[in-house]
C-alpha cells in the first residue's frame, strides 16, 4: 500500500528530493546548449581526461571479454589492488581484499552501507554542511538524519563534544574528510578521538574518504585507517577512483567494512545490480594497482593546488571581508556570502548566474545558505573568468 502520499508513491521516498549538486550541473549544461556563456564551477568533477593507462586497461577488457557478470563483491583483481594501495596510503597497515566491495560508485557504496546497518528510526549524525546525498540516503533506510553543525571557526568541523551535545544517542556517524563541501581535512588527533567516540557508544562510522589523495598537506590526508585496528570494529571506509583518478564517468567505488558487513552490502547489490560494472572494475584495478598511474595523479592534484592558490589569493586580495573555510583538500572553495546585505546562498547564486552566467552551488544544498560553494575542479582560464565575474557581482552588491 502507498498510504500518505497523494501520488500514490512509497513512502520510502517521503524525503527524496534530486540532488542538487547533479541539478546545478546539469542546468549549467542546459543553458550552454542554447548558446549562453556559462561557466560551471558548480560540478565536483574532474575536468581532466583518465588517465590513459586506466582507460586502456578498461578497452581491452571490453575486447578481452571481460563483458559477463561480475562477482557481487567485485572482481579479487580490484578488491587486491585497492588492499595494497590502502595498505600504502597508510603506512603499510594490513589490509584484507576480502572485505572490500566494488560498487557502482562511492555513491551506491555509501547507499549500500547505510541500508545494511541503519533502520527505521536510527539517529544517523552528520556533521553540517554536508554533501547534499548523506540526508537523503539515510533517509532511504527510513533512518532519521541529523545535522550537527561544525564550528565556524574550526573550519566548520566539529568536535565529540558537538556530538555529545546533539546526537547523544546516536546509532551512527558520516564524515567526509577531506570534505565535501567545505574543503577541511580533520587531523589524525581529531579522527581518534572521534574513533574512540564512536567506540565507546557503538556507534558505526562512515568514513568518506573518496577525496584523500586531494591533499594539500603533506601526503595523503590522515585516515581512519591510520588508527590501530581496535579502533576500527564498527568503522566503515569509502574510498573510490571518481575524484583523485578523474573516472566519474566509470562508476566504480569501494567500501572497506568489517566482514559481516561486508558480506551484507555484497548481498544487497547480488539483488540490485549483480555488482559493478565489469569493464570499469578492470580501468579501476590499473589505476589503483598500476605504479605509473601515480604520476598522473601527483601532476592533477599539483595542477587543483594551483588552482586553490589561484581562488584563495583572488579572494583575499579583491574580496578582503569575505568569509571562507580554508581549503585543505577536495577542489571546493566555500565562502560566506550573507555579509552581502543578508542575502542567502540561494538568492546569490540564482543572481550570480542570471546576470554572469557563472553557475555555483548555494549553501543550502548542504545545510547551510550563508554560503556558496565554488568548486575549482575546472581548466584555469575557466577559473580566472568566473572569478573576474565573481568579484565584479559581489563588489556591486556591496555598493
Ligand atoms: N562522496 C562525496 C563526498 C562526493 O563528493 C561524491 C561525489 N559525487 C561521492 C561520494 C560519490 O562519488 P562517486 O559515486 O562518483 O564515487
Ligand atoms: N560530488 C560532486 C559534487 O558534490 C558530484 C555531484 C554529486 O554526485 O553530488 O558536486
Amino acid at each position: 500500500m502507498t498510504q500518505g502520499s497523494p501520488f500514490g508513491l512509497s513512502p520510502n521516498l517521503h524525503h527524496l528530493e534530486t540532488s542538487a549538486t547533479i541539478a546545478i550541473s546539469q542546468e549549467a549544461k542546459r543553458r550552454k546548449a542554447a548558446g549562453e556563456d556559462v561557466i560551471d564551477l558548480g560540478a565536483g568533477e574532474p575536468d581532466f581526461p583518465t588517465p590513459a593507462i586506466a582507460a586502456d586497461a578498461g578497452v581491452r577488457a571490453i575486447r578481452d571479454g571481460k563483458t559477463h557478470y561480475p562477482a557481487n563483491e567485485g572482481i579479487l583483481e580490484l578488491r587486491a589492488a585497492a588492499a595494497k594501495h590502502l595498505s600504502l596510503l597508510s603506512g603499510g597497515r594490513p589490509v584484507n581484499a576480502d572485505h572490500i566491495v566494488v560498487s557502482n560508485g562511492s555513491k551506491q557504496s555509501l547507499f549500500n552501507v547505510c541500508f545494511s546497518v541503519f533502520g527505521p528510526g536510527d539517529v544517523v549524525a552528520i556533521p553540517a554542511p554536508a554533501w547534499v546525498s548523506y540526508p537523503q540516503i539515510v533517509h532511504l533506510t527510513r533512518g532519521r538524519p541529523v545535522l550537527v553543525p561544525g564550528d565556524p571557526e574550526w573550519g566548520l568541523k566539529l568536535s565529540v563534544r558537538d556530538l555529545d551535545r546533539v546526537v547523544p544517542g546516536a546509532q551512527g556517524l558520516i564524515l567526509c574528510s577531506p570534505c565535501n563541501p567545505t574543503g577541511s581535512v580533520y587531523t589524525h588527533a581529531e579522527l581518534k578521538a572521534i574513533a574512540q567516540w564512536a567506540r565507546a557508544r557503538k556507534v558505526w562510522v562512515i568514513a568518506d574518504e573518496i577525496y584523500r589523495r586531494i591533499h594539500y598537506g603533506p601526503g595523503p590526508a590522515p585516515s581512519f585507517l591510520d588508527l590501530p585496528d581496535d579502533f576500527l570494529e564498527r568503522v566503515i571506509v569509502i574510498y573510490g577512483v571518481s575524484k583523485a583518478y578523474a573516472m566519474t564517468g566509470w562508476r566504480i567505488g569501494l567500501a572497506l567494512a568489517p566482514a559481516k558487513v561486508a558480506k551484507a552490502m555484497a548481498a544487497l547489490q547480488s539483488h540490485t545490480t549483480t555488482g559493478a560494472n565489469h569493464p570499469a572494475q578492470w580501468a579501476a584495478a590499473a589505476a589503483l594497482g598500476d605504479e605509473r598511474v601515480e604520476q598522473d595523479v601527483v601532476r592533477m592534484v599539483a595542477e587543483f593546488r594551483k588552482r586553490r592558490e589561484l581562488v584563495v589569493s583572488r579572494f583575499r586580495q579583491e574580496l578582503p571581508g569575505v568569509e571562507f573555510v580554508e581549503p585543505l583538500g577536495a577542489f571546493y572553495f566555500f565562502f560566506r556570502v550573507d555579509s552581502f546585505g543578508g542575502i542567502s546562498g540561494t538568492e546569490f547564486c540564482t543572481r550570480l548566474i542570471t546576470s554572469t552566467g557563472v553557475a555555483l552551488v548555494p549553501g543550502g544544498a548542504f545545510g547551510d545558505d550563508r554560503w556558496v560553494r565554488l568548486s575549482y575542479a575546472a581548466a584555469t582560464e575557466q577559473i580566472e573568468q568566473a572569478l573576474d565575474r565573481i568579484v565584479g557581482f559581489a563588489k556591486k552588491l556591496s555598493d
